[in-house]
């Protein structure tokens, strides 16, 4: 760094195990970018406070993870309306003048990340039938994207069924294309559902580590020959689930693909230049070995 480089970060609380940084700095890094990303720890109590320090401090954009993506939005100069339909912001891009004035626009790049990362993956959602189980943060983009994307029929399952059908009906006003449908998320659902689509997504934290033995998939029920199967688990990279899918021929999708899509598109935001994304996802892989290595020895 020099007094040239320029800033960006990542804004959660916590964020000492973000990805973020290595995947981000790797990208400058591969492009020749005078520029640098940290982690920026912000308490709850201070997401206003960190928002003007974006501002006095110079930086040029800033990523916003949990929990801060939705109270980053009143802080905030413009909000496209598509964004503040969806209610998240995960992207913040400062704009300056000469005189020392400054205004932030919020985007969210984790609904367009997701399906780029499908597709990157081989799978295009456009006109396909999608299961998705969980009914959380992540499943809550992973559907807004897939309509967006012209998916004809979604199915949410989720343990607790009053939250997947909260969610169907506030997603219902951006579905005009697709149908949704919610439901308890047990084997037996599961396993039905799951014959009559072509993609199942996993956005449960089930099989996250340390229970890395956990799998939403029960081991003794065949997977519909024509299913492909993703993840948004991350940590560990070959979840159960993937590899109980590949062992079976299934097309597999890993979690990172989503964090990079979403990096990708901020990444651009920021610079006006496309990052190298084999360049992220070797960086993300090289902490996650690293992480999986003190892991194992912590447990020891
Ligand atoms: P969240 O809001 O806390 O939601 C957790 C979801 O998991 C809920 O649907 C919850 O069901 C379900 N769940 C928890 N334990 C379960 C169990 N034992 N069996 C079945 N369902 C269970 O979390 P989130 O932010 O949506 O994240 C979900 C997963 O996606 C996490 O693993 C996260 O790391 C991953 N993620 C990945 C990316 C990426 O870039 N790849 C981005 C975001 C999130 P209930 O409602 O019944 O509790």
């Amino acid at each position: 760094m020099d007094g040239q480089t320029q800033l960006v970060g990542v804004m959660g609380w916590p964020i000492a195990h973000s990805l973020s940084p290595a995947m981000h700095n790797a990208a400058f890094d591969a492009l020749g970018l005078n520029w640098h990303y940290v982690p920026l720890p912000v308490h709850p109590s201070q997401v206003g406070a960190a928002i003007e320090g974006l501002k006095a401090l110079g930086f040029r954009g800033s990523n916003v993870t949990l929990p801060h993506k939705e109270a980053v939005i009143p802080h905030l100069d413009d909000v496209p309306s598509h964004v503040a339909r969806f209610g998240a912001v995960n992207t913040l891009i400062l704009h300056r003048d000469e005189d020392g004035g400054c205004t932030i626009t919020g985007e969210n790049t984790d609904v367009q990340g997701f399906v780029h990362a499908l597709r990157q993956g081989g799978f295009d959602p456009q006109g396909r039938r999608v299961l998705v189980a969980g009914a959380g943060g992540a499943a809550r983009g992973v559907v807004y994207g897939l309509c967006g994307a012209q998916a004809t029929e979604i199915t949410v399952l989720n343990r607790t069924v009053a939250r997947a059908e909260t969610l169907i009906t506030d997603l219902a006003a951006v579905a005009s294309r697709t149908t949704l449908h919610s439901g308890a998320l047990t084997q037996e659902t599961l396993e039905r559902c799951a014959n009559e689509v072509d993609l199942l997504i996993n956005a449960t934290t089930r099989g996250m580590w340390p229970h890395v033995d956990a799998s939403i998939w029960h081991d003794d029920c065949p997977f519909p020959l024509h299913l492909t199967v993703c993840d948004l688990v991350y940590r560990p990279l070959q979840t159960k689930l993937l590899r109980q899918a590949r062992t079976a021929g299934l097309l597999t999708i890993d979690g990172l693909g989503m964090l990079i899509g979403q990096g990708a598109l901020s990444f651009e935001m920021w610079t006006g230049r496309w990052p190298p994304e084999d360049a992220m996802r070797a960086a993300c892989e090289a902490v996650l070995r690293a992480d999986d290595a003190n892991g194992r020895e912590a447990h020891r």
